[in-house]
């Protein structure tokens, strides 16, 4: 993925990126010759999507790490693949009900690990022990992401 200054007839250079937990990306790309920049913000789908297709945002200067922890995600399907080591022994992680854990099971396993950590933060960040149809519809209105 690259951006074309139109002024200058130059390719903007990669100047930062973002891959915060959630699994939105934010990309930034300045022009060598004006200075001008554009940033790209995509969200978890998208950042799926961009990986998943093997594009490396930025090239070479990025560190690999972040986006091949995505891929790695894509390829295998692995559910855990987002959740570090120090989070899981800590003990702190919600459980998932009966029912939640019916629902996780038909998201499409190349997601499903982004999926589920999105509603683990969720519960967590309000202090919900255990992750039910509720919490997941609760999750989902106020994170805005009803397509998930
Ligand atoms: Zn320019």
């Amino acid at each position: 993925m690259k951006f074309l200054c139109v002024e200058c007839d130059k390719q903007m250079a990669f100047e930062e990126r973002h891959l915060p937990g959630d699994g939105t990306l934010a990309a930034a790309f300045r022009c060598p010759a004006c200075g001008r920049a554009v940033a790209l913000l995509t969200n978890p789908m998208e950042t799926q999507l961009v990986s998943s297709l093997g594009v490396k945002i930025g090239g070479t200067t990025v560190p690999a790490e972040p986006l091949q922890t995505i891929r790695g995600m894509v390829a295998t399907g692995r559910e855990d693949a987002f959740v570090d080591g120090g989070e899981r022994a800590t003990g702190n992680v919600p459980s998932w009900s009966a029912e939640a854990q019916d629902r996780l099971a038909r998201v499409p396993g190349f997601v499903r690990g982004m999926v589920k950590k999105i509603y683990a933060d969720y519960a967590k960040e309000h202090g919900i022990g255990e992750i039910t149809p509720a919490v997941m519809d609760a999750a989902r209105t106020e994170l805005g992401l009803e397509g998930m």
